[in-house]
């Protein structure tokens, strides 16, 4: 293993390459990476890189985002197939349908999403700043795709606004049921509870703490509590722990592994690196379109 982080270090300065990994990654992807976090952040970081080549370890349509926001690099996804089920949830033909059943109310995609259902959308928006974006935004009928859960989520905390709603979801959140919530509360009376809003509804209301995987990252490093339940992909032990070595961390159920983000191995990124394998390349009518929504996110979400 070490002689496997010697050698990524290597041909990371000979590609002039920097290594970007999502909080769900594996423990030993993350502490390769140049940079490790969420959705918005590793957005934010793809578009100001110096660099030539951007490995994502992650899934695709993270990778493909870092691609239409920074065109000029060579983007690369260690594992071919890491895809996101909830992403594929809906395509753009369904997009356009229900643009066609709600003529004018503009169309906010969760990152989530391919890139050709980002080409259909207004302005992307992460689980981090989704509820600025609706709320920026001056009209009151909008459509929030493609996840069902984080729209409802908007929707509690803007209810002056009338989302009209896709059904996706994700598989990993969607585990988690109130029985988990719980149980937890029983055994461990003491301890905070974190979730992420892509758990269903009726979980993130009994939890103490909703956010993204960066802010509940955030909230436990802030919180005086010494012990707290996750309820988001495990990836996000590994920071926690560390930020934290005084706490105690457990898991709101056992399934929460996301089995796409968990495909990136060290030896993927070696050979990403190694064989410039798996390009990611976005058409590019749907790369600028894309852009503009991302883009609109980017400054909304300043
Ligand atoms: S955790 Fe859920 S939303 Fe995230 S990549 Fe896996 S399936 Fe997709």
């Amino acid at each position: 293993m070490k002689d496997l982080q010697a050698e990524i270090q290597l041909l990371k300065q000979k590609r002039k390459a920097i290594i970007l990994a999502h909080n769900y990654q594996l423990d030993e992807v993350q502490e390769i990476a140049d940079f490790v976090g969420d959705s918005f952040y590793l957005s934010k970081v793809a578009t100001g890189i110096e660099c030539e080549v951007i490995i994502f370890c992650g899934v695709k349509f993270m990778a493909e985002t870092a691609k239409i926001l920074a065109p000029d690099k060579v983007v690369l996804l260690p594992e071919n197939d890491a895809g996101c089920p909830m992403a594929d949830m809906i395509t753009e033909e369904d997009l356009r349908k229900l643009k066609n059943a709600y003529p004018g109310a503009p169309v906010i995609c969760y990152i989530n999403s391919s890139a050709a259902v980002k080409a259909e959308s207004d302005v992307c928006c992460t689980s981090s700043n989704a509820v600025k974006v609706v709320s920026s935004l001056p009209d009151r009928q909008v459509i929030f795709v493609p996840d069902k859960n984080l729209g409802t989520y908007v929707s509690q905390r803007l209810p002056a606004k009338e989302m009209v709603l896709w059904p996706g979801h994700c598989v990993t959140h969607a585990q988690i049921k109130v029985s988990d919530v719980e149980a937890v509360r029983a055994r461990h009376p003491q301890a905070q509870i974190l979730v992420h809003p892509e758990c269903d509804p009726s979980v993130v209301a009994l939890a103490d703490f909703a956010g993204s995987t960066s802010e509940i990252i955030n909230y436990a490093e802030r919180s005086a509590a010494k012990a707290f339940i996750i309820g988001t992909e495990m990836g996000v032990l590994h920071k926690l722990k560390a930020l934290r070595p005084d706490s105690q961390f457990l898991l709101l159920h056992p399934g929460l592994v996301c089995p796409n983000m968990k495909k990136t191995r060290l030896r993927s990124v070696y050979e990403a690196l190694r064989n410039s394998q798996h390009e990611i390349t976005v058409d590019e009518d749907l790369a600028r379109r894309a852009r503009t929504a991302l883009g609109r996110m980017l400054e909304m979400a300043k």
